[in-house]
């Protein structure tokens, strides 16, 4: 993930990510808007006392998942991190269009139609 945009979600969401920013996220640009729609509900429950307080120990794509690892939610909080893992499974990791699983070099990615073919012409 871009520099930029991995210090946009540590100062968006501190309580949630600050176990995760000496290892940094795992992840490529293209779900930045899912886990940024994720942490800034997960807080806003928070602060509105309908909710503990996540914190993530560890944030990242895994076979071509988006594997958000935090202790601390209620099992509607748990449910919320489930589905942004599911949409991030149909969604490309470098532009966030709609895209499916592509096994390149022995590695899975979720990518869409263009992203596909621009890594496959590598
Ligand atoms: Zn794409």
């Amino acid at each position: 993930m871009k520099r930029e945009l991995e210090e946009l979600l540590f100062s968006r969401y501190p309580k949630i990510l600050e176990g995760c920013q000496q290892e940094g996220l795992g992840i490529a640009d293209g779900w930045f808007t899912l886990v940024d729609t994720l942490c800034r509900d997960l807080q806003h429950l928070t602060d509105n006392g309908r909710g503990a307080q996540v914190k993530a120990y560890q944030v990242k794509a895994k076979f071509a998942q988006l594997r958000f690892y935090a202790g601390g939610g209620d099992s509607f909080q748990k449910g919320m991190i489930y589905m942004a893992s599911q949409l991030a499974s149909r969604t490309c990791e470098e532009c966030g269009a709609p895209g499916e699983p592509c096994e390149r070099d022995y590695a899975w990615f979720i990518l869409c139609p263009v992203h596909a073919q621009s890594r496959s012409s590598k």
